[in-house]
C-alpha cells in the first residue's frame, strides 16, 4: 500500500514525523519475462559457489534440516569479522558488521552526523544521504561538484558536522584519488569522514590504506556489489577502533543480531574464496571498458568509470526517451528525472551477451 492511498483520517494514527518522510525509492525489480536488469548495480555473475556450500553446510547442522536456525546467531559475528579483517590486512577491532551497508550507513549517520553543524555532502550522490539526513533531522549542505562531474576538495573546507561522499561516486562512478581524500581528511580533523566505497574493487583505490594515518576516517563497503550478494545483506565498515566502539553502540541500541546465521556463514565463505572474487571483479572491469567503446562508437559520451556501472548521455537523444524505449523491449537501465543529470543513464555492467543485446537495441534507436 502506498503512502498516497492512506487516508489523513488514518494518518492520525502515525508519528507526526513520519508522515513527512521522504523514503529511499529503490530501483524496481519488475518480474518480466526475458528482462534484462541493467538499473541496479547487481553483479551479472554468480556469487563464489562456496557461499551456497556453506549456506546448505548451516542448515544441515544438528540433524533436522533447518534446525541450526532454532539458535540466534552469534551477536558480534565474530566469525564474518575475522574473515573480512584478514582480507582487508585490518585487525578485527576495526572492523564493523550491518544489515547490508545501508543499514551500516544509518548507523553511521547516528553514531556521528547528530551535530549542530551541518553535514556535507556531494549534491550528485547516493540517494540514501538525503533520506537518513531527513530521518535523522540533520542540517546539511550539498557541495556542487565539479562541471567534470569530479568531486571538488575545496567545497569541504566549510564547517561542519560530518562528511560523507561516495568513491566511486554514484551515480556518476567517477573515482577520486586517494591524495585527495587526505586533503579532505587533514582539513576536517575534528568532523568524521565517510567514505562509501561500494564501487571500489572495480579498478578504484581503498581508502582502508588510511585508517591507521587517520582517527576520523570511516570506510563503509558492501557485498552486494563486486561480491554478487545483494541478496544475504551484508555490509561493513572499518575504522579506528574508537568509531567502530560507537558504531557498536548504536547497533546495540537497535538490533543485537543483524548478522543472521546464514549470512554469517555465507560472508565467510565469499571473503575466504579471494580468487574467485578478483577474476569475476576483473571480468566486470573487461565488460565494462568493452561497454564504454561500444556506446562511444554510437556516438554516446561516457563519463570514467571506476564501478560496475557506467553513466552516459547522448547528445542528440533525450535520456528518458532511450530508457522509455529499452523498456518497450524489456531492458532497464536507471534514469534519475535531477537536475543536471536528466539526460544521462545509468547501466549497470553485465555479462558480454547481455550488453550485446543492450547495443543492439541501442543501435536501433539511435
Ligand atoms: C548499493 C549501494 C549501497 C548499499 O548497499 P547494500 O549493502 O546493498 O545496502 C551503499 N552505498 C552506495 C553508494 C551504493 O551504491
Amino acid at each position: 500500500m502506498t503512502t498516497e492511498h492512506i487516508s489523513s483520517h488514518l494518518q492520525r494514527l502515525w508519528s507526526p514525523e513520519v508522515r513527512t518522510l521522504e523514503p529511499y525509492v529503490p530501483g524496481e525489480q519488475p518480474k518480466i519475462d526475458n528482462l534484462l536488469k541493467l538499473n541496479t548495480n547487481e553483479s551479472p555473475f554468480p556469487p563464489s559457489p562456496k557461499v551456497a556450500e556453506a549456506i546448505i553446510k548451516v542448515l544441515n547442522e544438528h540433524a533436522e534440516p533447518g534446525n541450526s536456525l532454532r539458535l540466534y546467531p552469534d551477536p558480534d559475528a565474530s566469525a564474518l569479522k575475522q574473515a573480512i579483517a584478514a582480507q582487508q590486512q585490518l585487525s578485527v577491532e576495526q572492523v564493523f558488521v550491518g544489515n547490508g551497508s545501508d543499514e551500516v550507513l544509518a548507523h553511521i549517520f547516528k553514531a556521528f552526523f547528530i551535530q549542530d553543524k551541518p553535514i556535507l555532502y556531494p549534491d550528485i550522490s547516493y540517494s540514501f544521504y538525503p533520506v537518513y539526513s531527513q530521518f535523522f533531522n540533520l542540517k546539511v549542505i550539498q557541495v556542487p561538484l565539479a562541471d567534470d562531474f569530479s568531486l571538488d576538495v575545496t567545497g569541504y573546507q566549510q564547517p561542519n558536522g560530518g562528511i560523507i561522499f561516495a568513491n566511486p561516486n554514484a551515480p556518476t562512478g567517477v573515482f577520486l584519488p586517494l591524495d585527495k581524500i587526505e586533503v579532505i581528511l587533514q582539513q576536517n580533523p575534528d568532523s568524521v569522514v565517510v567514505v562509501d566505497e561500494a564501487y571500489v574493487d572495480f579498478g578504484g583505490q581503498s581508502a582502508t590504506s588510511l585508517i591507521s594515518k587517520y582517527d576520523n576516517l570511516v570506510v563503509c563497503q558492501t557485498t552486494s556489489k563486486s561480491r554478487a550478494l545483494a541478496g544475504l545483506r551484508i555490509g561493513m565498515a572499518f575504522a579506528q577502533p574508537h568509531l567502530i566502539a560507537a558504531l557498536e553502540r548504536v547497533k546495540n541500541s537497535f538490533n543485537s543480531y543483524p548478522m543472521d546465521r546464514l549470512a554469517i556463514a555465507g560472508g565467510v565463505a565469499s571473503f575466504e574464496d579471494q580468487a574467485y572474487f578478483e577474476q569475476t571483479c576483473q571480468q566486470t572491469i573487461d565488460n565494462r571498458e568493452q561497454l564504454v567503446a561500444q556506446l562511444t562508437e554510437l556516438g554516446f559520451e561516457v563519463l570514467p568509470s571506476k564501478a560496475n556501472f557506467i553513466f552516459t548521455q547522448h547528445p542528440q537523444y533525450a535520456a528518458m526517451e532511450i530508457a522509455a524505449k529499452l523498456r518497450e523491449v524489456g531492458i532497464i537501465v536507471r534514469h534519475f528525472n535531477k537536475p543536471k543529470i536528466h539526460n544521462f543513464l545509468r547501466i549497470t555492467i553485465g555479462t558480454t551477451a547481455q550488453q550485446n543485446r543492450l547495443v543492439a537495441r541501442l543501435g536501433e534507436i539511435c
